[in-house]
């Protein structure tokens, strides 16, 4: 029977240098590219309904989105990667909804905003969409009718911890869209009578 004799593997100033530029481009790559493209999302602004005036809301002083760095909205799909569907679709709009999906650039990402371009919402006719996620590939969902700024803000963290742990993977690799779903945030309002906080009444 042939025996094997195990050596010591003896590591050259080579493996050295190539195993520090490994490490340097993995440290590159989760700390610098994914922090910088998480904290400076572009959103592309689908807005076709009631759900946009709170996407409007997200973007002005009051809930300042500036503070997650995405408050670019960019009205041009060629200079977004996040594109924000608040409101109905109807199946005539699906078609340009799609171009603008095509036109953006890669890595993308895709928020569903309210009940209505989640699932149709109240209107379930023919003639509008029964959620964007049969044409597109939804990463997350923000429940609500409308949902409320923080709401959003909590999906556009979703998003943020995405590009964090998932890097910059492009949309063709990965795959349906990732399926998150948001919890509508907790209103508290102030008794100054009995000074404590309650959870308001929507
Ligand atoms: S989910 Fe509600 S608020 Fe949003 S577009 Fe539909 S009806 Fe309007």
């Amino acid at each position: 029977m042939q025996k094997y004799e195990l050596t010591p593997h003896t590591t050259t100033p080579d493996d050295m240098l190539t195993t520090r530029l490994d490490k340097l481009v993995d440290y590159f790559k989760q700390y610098g590219i994914n922090w910088s493209r998480k904290n400076s999302l572009w959103p592309m602004p689908f807005a076709t309904a009631c759900c946009g005036i709170e996407l409007m809301a997200t973007g002005a002083s009051r809930y300042d989105v500036a503070r997650f760095g995405a408050e670019v909205m960019r009205f041009s799909p060629r200079q977004s990667d996040l594109l924000i569907c608040a409101g109905r679709v109807v199946i005539k709009m699906m078609p340009v909804l799609q171009r603008i999906y095509q036109q953006m650039c890669e890595p993308k990402w895709v928020i569903s905003m309210g009940a209505c371009a989640s699932t149709g919402g109240v209107f379930d006719t023919y003639a509008v969409i029964q959620g964007i996620d049969q044409f597109l590939p939804v990463d997350v969902y923000v429940p609500g009718c409308p949902p409320r700024p923080e709401t959003l803000i909590e999906g556009i963290m979703a998003i943020q911890r995405i590009v964090e742990r998932d890097g910059v993977r492009g949309s063709t690799q990965r795959g349906k869209g990732m399926g998150l779903v948001v919890q509508p945030t907790v209103q508290l309002a102030l008794d100054l009578d009995n000074r404590t906080t309650q959870e308001a009444v929507a």
